[in-house]
């Protein structure tokens, strides 16, 4: 097992061949990239890296989990992380994009910065949908809120977007933004017509 700093792998002063490597990640990586929807994070990575002399071989195991809001009820929920990808490296004096598969560093680069691709490997492997198993989210913070139905909310989103403006409830918020909007129109300049 070799010692590496933060996330970066020293490869320069390691033989052809295969050195394993193990990182933990915490909170502070999601910090370090401006996520704010992670909460916890409880991760172990293990690197197999194949060396050779033009090439390097990263293969990443990620497994623990991560504290996000649920969807349902807001409340922490955990979800598991299981996340298996590779990683290239390969060398050129030439600018390339990293593609998600290939990362090209310039000859004479003597470490790799693993951050990026284990925090988006992380991110990317959640589930759309985050939230608990049916019937374990917290009662009393559903009980707070009132449930919008998709026709609801389709009607709000209308009214928000189109000329014709709804009576009753959209007329309500509207009148509500208008007088909390500091300097907002008084009522005499839009009765012209
Ligand atoms: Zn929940």
């Amino acid at each position: 097992m070799e010692v590496a700093q933060g996330y970066s792998i020293a490869f320069k002063g390691l033989k052809n061949g295969h050195h394993d490597f193990r990182f933990e990640v915490g909170k502070p990586l999601f910090d370090a990239f401006g996520n704010t929807e992670v909460r916890d994070c409880a991760c172990e990575v293990s690197v197999g890296l194949e060396r050779a002399e033009t090439l390097l071989v990263f293969d990443v195991r990620i497994t623990g989990h991560v504290v996000v809001a649920c969807d349902r009820c807001l409340e922490d929920c955990r979800i598991p992380v299981d996340f298996e990808g590779r990683l290239m490296v390969r060398f050129s004096e030439e600018e390339h994009e990293y593609d998600g598969e290939v990362l090209w560093l310039v000859p004479g680069e003597d470490e790799v910065d693993l951050a990026q691709y284990i925090y988006e490997s992380i991110v990317l492997s959640l589930p759309y949908q985050r939230v608990h198993p049916e019937g374990e989210c917290d009662p009393d913070m559903l009980g707070r809120f009132r449930i919008v139905s998709d026709e609801e909310f389709a009607s709000i989103e209308a009214g928000a977007g189109g000329e014709e403006r709804r009576g009753g409830e959209w007329a309500k918020l509207a009148e509500l933004r208008e007088r909390m909007e500091p300097g907002g129109r008084s009522s005499g300049d839009d009765a012209k017509d």
